[in-house]
């Protein structure tokens, strides 16, 4: 009888705590992975550079569990029907998984363990994805936070605790790994990882950021995290985070050492992921009810021009630039063009919240949505609705030299270059009116 570990945000071998518990508790160990249809057809990009990554990363896994006299077994389909064939075709004793905190993951694995269930076989889950879950970190009065800097603080403290031990990771060296030397070639199953072409994808072409950490980075984070055109200012880490190629503990455990800062950026993650998982209505609704009233414009041309990166705003252009053509964007530019769009251009945060999921590769839908309703000031422990950035002075105090709007925004300075889509003092009176109206403030 088989114990099937299977991998979903948590593509990497070390410091994995469901496959370490799964090794653990003896016996043989599959491990699998499932192409899910359902996620996959949503997409509208056909080279999606995610599904691209994934399955790099799937050939990887492969060949690292290969030598270690292992395989993984990748599957495509919807989970339940999956599931299905997986209980005919395999003796399976348990299942072990790392738990996934969003909506549609927390609907898919209930129905699997109902489904597993019915022939007594448990799915057993792990924490994996953030060093605290939702009800980890809450307020003595009880109740989740919502505001960041008290949050951060038991955080931090409950990071510290001896008694919590959040920190600790599971390192390769000391799985067992004798219980993966299993000879899987007499046992029914393909082991040939589906091509993308059979799944309806095609390659990216985009370069994927590397997942080391360096340490020099993180050391100077406070004084180049800020500034756009350094490639090397941030770690670059947030795809690696969002499909689990690295561990959060070890990434935690260094930045607690070495930067306040850039621990402080890991604090956020989980935040906004506590807030998914606790408050789940902010998709689709604001956290405060009363900016639901506020009438955006939404007007599809300047949104179109928005996603172009041709609103005559040369860093908000950059920023969209930068996104279309590598699914990156720098962090202080995100949270411009996200304000631009909400408060200069009054077009719905769920719009560009939308554009931002179909184009970044660290997609995350708790840290995405987190920065959208930070954007427009409607979020958990947002930006006072009357703080609009300038993007002029942003210009000035982030890229005076032009190096990054020069980089992505060749046409910038010649009469190609479009004139401003709105006047900014004009948009700025216009937004206070009309979140005035709605918030009905004086
Ligand atoms: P670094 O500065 O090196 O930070 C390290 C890691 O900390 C990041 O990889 C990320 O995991 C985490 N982190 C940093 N800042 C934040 C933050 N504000 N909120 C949550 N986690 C954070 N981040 C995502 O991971 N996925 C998203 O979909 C996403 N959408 C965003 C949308 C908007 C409108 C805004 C304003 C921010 C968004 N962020 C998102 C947060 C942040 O911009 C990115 O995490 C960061 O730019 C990724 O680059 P990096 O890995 O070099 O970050």
């Amino acid at each position: 009888k088989y114990s099937i570990f299977w991998h979903r945000r948590d593509l990497r071998l070390n410091d994995n705590a469901a496959l370490y518990q799964a090794l653990k508790a003896g016996g043989p160990v599959l491990s699998i992975f499932i192409f899910d249809q359902n996620i996959l057809e949503d997409l509208n990009n056909r080279q999606d550079a995610r599904v691209d990554f994934i399955h790099q990363e799937l050939q990887r896994l492969q060949k690292e569990l290969r030598e270690l006299g292992s395989d993984l077994l990748v599957l495509y389909g919807r989970p339940q029907a999956v599931w299905t064939q997986l209980l005919q075709d395999w003796s399976i004793e348990k299942v072990y998984t790392n738990r996934d905190y969003e909506p549609y993951a927390k609907k898919r694995d209930a129905a699997i363990a109902e489904l597993l269930q019915k022939e007594n076989i448990p799915l057993l889950t792990k924490k994996d994805h953030v060093i605290f879950e939702e009800l980890e970190v809450e307020k003595k009065t009880s109740g989740p936070y919502t505001v960041f800097t008290p949050y951060s603080k038991q955080w931090k403290a409950k990071l510290d605790s001896k008694k919590t031990a959040a920190g600790e990771s599971f390192y390769l060296q000391s799985y067992p790994n004798e219980n993966y030397q299993q000879n899987y070639a007499s046992l029914p199953g393909n082991f040939e990882i589906p091509s993308l072409e059979s799944m309806g994808f095609a390659p990216s072409q985009l370069n994927f950021p590397s997942r080391l950490l360096k340490q020099k980075r993180i050391k100077k984070y406070e004084e180049t995290r800020n500034f756009p055109a350094l490639e090397e200012g941030t770690s670059r880490l947030g795809l690696h985070f969002r499909f689990g190629t690295i561990s959060i503990r070890e990434k935690a455990r260094k930045a607690r050492k070495l930067n306040a800062t850039y621990l402080n950026e890991l604090i956020w993650r989980d935040f906004y992921a506590q807030i998914l998982a606790n408050f789940p209505k902010v998709v689709g609704q604001s956290f405060r009810p009363q900016y639901d009233q506020i009438e955006w414009r939404n007007n599809e041309e300047e949104f179109e021009a928005w996603c172009q990166g041709k609103t005559g705003y040369p860093l908000v252009d950059a920023g969209m630039r930068e996104l279309n053509a590598t699914g990156y964007m720098h962090n202080r530019v995100r949270m411009l063009v996200a304000s631009f769009l909400c408060k200069h251009l009054l077009i719905d945060w769920r719009w560009g919240e939308a554009y931002f999921a179909e184009k970044l590769l660290d997609f995350d839908l708790a840290s995405n949505n987190g920065g959208w309703q930070w954007a427009a000031g409607s979020g958990t422990d947002a930006a006072p609705y009357f703080r609009i950035f300038s993007p002029e002075s942003q210009l000035k105090k982030f890229d005076a030299e032009l190096k990054y709007v020069k980089k992505w925004v060749k046409e910038y300075g010649s009469r190609r270059y479009p004139q401003p889509i709105v006047e900014h003092k004009f948009a700025r009176q216009r937004c206070l009116a009309t979140y005035k109206s709605a918030l009905n403030q004086d």
